[in-house]
C-alpha cells in the first residue's frame, strides 16, 4: 500500500489534494528549471527525470482504486491536476503512455492479477511502457494487423514485426495488438497482449528521426514467450480493448498540449510584436496569427467539453477526432511562423540557448510538430471520420 501522504500531498479531499499538489508542483517545476532549460523539456532524459518526480510523490495515480497504491481521487480533479501541470509547462513523463493509455485500459479490462502485477510498476516508475500496433502495413488501416501470435506448448508464441514504436528502446514492457485467429477478416480475431520487451527473440531496431533522435523504433519479434496470464480481455477481443484505449488517449493525454499551444502562441505574438516588418507582410503575418488566435479558442471550447464529458466517465467520442486534427494542424502552423519570425537565429539551436533561449528549441520543435498530423491517426483519415460521422457524408 502506498504512501498517501507522499511529498507532503494529502488527498482527504479533492481541494485539499489540490492545494498541496499545487504547492508541489510549484516548488518541483522550480529545480526542473535549475536542471534542465526549458527547451530541452521534451527530452526523454528531461521527460524521465520529471516521470520520477511524478512517481515519488505518488502522483501517476491518481484516480485508481487505493488497493491498487492509488488516491481514489475523482477525474474532474485529474483533469483539473493536469491543467495545473500544462499551466506551468511540465514537461510530458516519460510513461505517459502507461499513465493515460494503459493504466486505465487495464483497470477497466484486466484481471485482478494482471491489475496487481502492472500497475505498480507504472505507479513507481520502475517499469516503463511502449504501444505496440502499427505495422508497416498497418498504420491507418490497423485493422490489419499481421504480427501473429499462437498457443503452443501452454504459452503464446509471438511473431511479427512492429514500426514507430515510441520509446521501444527503453521500455520494459510492450502492450501490443497482434492476430490471434490467423483465417479471421479484418479487426476480427485480434488480441492485446503484454509482451516483455527483454524475453528471447524481441529485437528492437531505433529510427533516426529528421530532428536526429532516435525515439522511434522498429520492433522484431520472433517466437517471442508470453504467458497465457499476459493477455487482455477475451482472446479475439483485442480490438475493442484497443479502441477503449484510443479514447483514453484522446481523452485527457491530450489535454496538456493543447493547453501549452495557447502558450506557444503567445509567445508567437510576442516575438511577431516585437519584429520591424513593412505593411504588407506584417498584415499578412496579423492575419494568420489572428486565425491561430480563433483557432486556439474554438480547441480550449473544446476541450472543455470533452473533459466535462470525460469527468462525467463518458468517452471524448467523435469530439476527439475534432480536436485532435484542429490542435495539430494549429500548432504546425504556430511552429511554422515561430521559424519564420526567427529566421537564422533558429538555425542556431541549442548553441543559442544563453542569448536566445526561445531560438535554442526552436529548430527542433518545428521538425517535431510535422509528425503531429501523423501520431494518432493521421489528418486525412480524421477527416474522412469527421466527414462520415458527424457530416454523414457517404463512404469513399
Ligand atoms: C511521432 C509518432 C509516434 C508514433 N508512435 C507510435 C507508437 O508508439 N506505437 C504505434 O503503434 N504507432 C506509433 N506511430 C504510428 C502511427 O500510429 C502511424 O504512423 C499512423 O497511424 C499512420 O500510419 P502509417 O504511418 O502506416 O501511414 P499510412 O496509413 O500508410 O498512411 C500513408 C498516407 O496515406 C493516407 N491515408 C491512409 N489511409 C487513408 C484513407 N483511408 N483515406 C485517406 N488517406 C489515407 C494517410 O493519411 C497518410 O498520408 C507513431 C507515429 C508517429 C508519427
Amino acid at each position: 500500500m502506498t504512501n498517501h501522504i507522499a511529498a507532503g500531498i494529502r488527498d482527504s479531499s479533492s481541494e485539499v489534494f489540490l492545494h498541496d499538489a499545487g504547492e508541489w508542483l510549484e516548488r518541483t517545476m522550480l529545480r526542473l528549471r535549475q536542471r534542465f532549460a526549458v527547451w530541452e523539456f521534451p527530452h526523454p532524459e528531461c521527460r524521465r527525470h520529471w516521470n520520477e518526480e511524478l512517481c515519488r510523490a505518488n502522483l501517476v495515480a491518481l484516480t485508481w482504486p487505493r488497493e491498487y497504491g492509488g488516491r481514489a481521487l475523482d477525474t474532474q480533479t485529474l483533469i483539473r491536476f493536469h491543467e495545473m501541470c500544462a499551466v506551468l509547462r511540465a514537461p510530458q513523463p516519460l510513461n505517459s503512455i502507461a499513465h493515460s493509455i494503459l493504466a486505465p485500459t487495464l483497470l477497466q479490462f484486466g484481471t485482478d492479477d494482471q491489475k496487481r502485477r502492472f500497475l505498480e510498476g507504472i505507479r513507481l516508475g520502475t517499469e516503463i511502457w511502449c504501444q505496440g500496433y502499427s505495422e508497416p502495413s498497418a498504420g491507418s488501416d490497423l485493422a490489419s494487423v499481421a504480427s501473429r501470435a499462437r498457443i503452443e506448448g501452454g504459452r503464446w508464441i509471438v511473431n511479427g514485426h512492429k514500426i514507430w514504436t515510441t520509446q521501444a528502446h527503453a521500455a520494459h514492457w510492450c502492450f501490443a495488438l497482434l492476430r490471434t485467429q490467423a483465417d479471421a477478416m479484418a479487426h476480427k480475431g485480434l488480441s492485446f497482449m503484454l509482451i516483455d520487451m527483454k524475453a528471447a527473440g524481441v529485437r528492437v531496431q531505433p529510427i533516426r528521426q529528421i530532428t536526429g533522435e532516435a525515439d522511434y523504433n522498429e520492433c522484431f519479434f520472433e517466437d517471442v514467450e508470453v504467458p497465457l496470464t499476459d493477455l487482455v480481455g477475451e482472446e479475439g477481443d483485442g480490438w475493442r480493448i484497443a479502441m477503449a484505449a484510443a479514447e483514453y488517449e484522446r481523452g485527457i493525454y491530450f489535454l496538456p498540449r493543447v493547453i501549452q499551444l495557447q502558450a506557444e502562441l503567445d509567445e508567437v505574438l510576442e516575438l511577431s510584436a516585437r519584429q520591424t516588418l513593412a505593411e504588407a507582410p506584417r498584415t499578412q503575418l496579423s492575419a494568420r496569427l489572428a486565425g491561430l488566435s480563433d483557432t486556439c479558442a474554438v480547441i480550449r471550447m473544446r476541450v472543455d467539453a470533452i473533459l466535462e464529458r470525460v469527468a462525467k466517465g463518458k468517452t471524448p467520442g467523435v469530439d476527439g477526432t475534432v480536436l485532435k486534427l484542429l490542435w495539430s494542424e494549429a500548432r504546425q502552423s504556430v511552429m511554422e511562423i515561430r521559424m519564420e519570425l526567427l529566421g537564422e537565429m533558429a538555425a542556431i539551436g541549442p548553441a543559442a540557448a544563453e542569448r536566445f533561449p526561445m531560438a535554442a528549441g526552436a529548430a527542433r520543435e518545428f521538425l517535431w510538430s510535422r509528425a503531429e498530423t501523423i501520431v494518432a491517426g493521421t489528418s486525412e483519415v480524421q477527416r474522412n471520420i469527421i466527414a462520415e460521422r458527424i457530416l454523414g457524408l457517404p463512404k469513399g
